[in-house]
């Protein structure tokens, strides 16, 4: 009688996943090499809802690097240490509508109007966060992570081996923002700092968890515990709904209208305030970087659930 009472999310999990398990479309990231090798098949779902319950379909087990949904996390952190204004004045907030690793980017505005979830205001975000040095940083980074997932996550050390020893071009956007004085730490290291946060090892349900952190207002809904205000979780959400998905950003909204931020490890996490987080991970990614079987996922759960804000009736 309780499955039947509450909104069909198992339900929609099992449908969605049902129907997609078997495509097979889009291509691992390769241009960070260790990701080419990560099972293609991996697919898991999971809804945690703002009450804490947990709703899982496939592949749970295994674990991949979280990749650009880091960029969230990050940025909430800023937000709450430093403030919505700080954030606005020093990165920006407007989408790019570029790759999300786009110098001219950083050129056509001189380091200004960046965004922070695309590669230079991440790094830029990186940057601002709160600690002394590096191993400071990183570990008020880590900690951010760990307090939105309610569970110690680890460093997916073959990522970070293998982008660490190939991530120039991450390195000339760092070095470009900070000849802008658009960077507010070293550039090597706020680099560095950046490429760890982006292999952060999570399964479906641990980016779910991150997820309906932010739809309950900052307090993890599994542990209890505050990690950031209800103001934070607000600015943050704005920016992911206008550029979560790269330059794809608009027609992700345009089709499932919630807040969402994918990663080219293959995860794409989306918020319904007030009600649940989703994530799904599927690692083949179309042309833009973002996961094809996560999005289709997304957007049929979603459509099921009817949970699409615009969609009154
Ligand atoms: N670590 C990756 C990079 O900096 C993250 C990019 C992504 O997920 N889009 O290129």
């Amino acid at each position: 009688a309780k499955a039947q009472k509450e909104p069909g999310y198992q339900a929609a999990i099992d449908h969605a996943y049902t129907k997609y398990k078997d495509l097979k479309e889009g291509k691992n990231a390769d241009y960070i090499k260790e990701l080419a090798t990560v099972d293609s098949n991996i697919y898991g779902i999971a809804i945690v809802t703002v009450d804490g319950k947990v709703y899982t379909k496939g592949n749970l087990d295994e674990r991949v690097s979280i990749q650009s949904i880091s960029k969230v996390f990050t940025l909430a952190r800023v937000i709450e240490e430093s403030g919505p204004r700080a954030l606005a004045e020093k990165i920006g907030v407007d989408a790019t509508g570029l790759r999300f690793n786009s110098i001219v980017a950083i050129e056509l505005q001189k380091g200004k109007e960046i965004n922070p979830l695309v590669n230079p205001g991440a790094i830029a975000a990186v940057s601002m966060v709160k600690g002394n040095d590096s191993v400071a940083k990183w570990k008020n980074i880590l900690d951010t992570h760990n307090a939105f997932a309610g569970t110690k996550l680890k460093l997916n050390m073959p990522v970070y081996i293998s982008e660490a020893g190939d991530n120039l071009r991450n390195q000339a956007i760092a070095h470009l923002l900070y000849a802008y004085g658009r960077l507010y730490f070293d550039p090597v290291q706020s680099t560095d700092v950046y490429t760890k946060q982006c292999a952060i090892n999570v399964n479906a349900k641990d980016l779910a968890v991150m997820a309906s952190t932010l739809a309950n207002g900052g307090i993890n809904p599994v542990t209890g515990e505050k990690v950031v205000s209800p103001e934070t979780c607000a600015f943050t959400m704005g920016i992911m709904s206008t550029a979560g998905l790269y330059d794809d950003s608009g027609q992700w909204l345009y089709a499932v209208g919630l807040p969402g931020k994918s990663g080219v490890g293959g995860g794409i996490i989306a918020v319904c305030p007030g009600k649940f987080g989703i994530a799904v991970i599927s690692p083949p990614l179309n042309e833009v970087g973002n996961s094809v079987k996560a999005q289709k996922t997304i957007f049929d759960i979603v459509k099921e659930l009817d949970v699409n804000p615009y969609h009154v009736t």
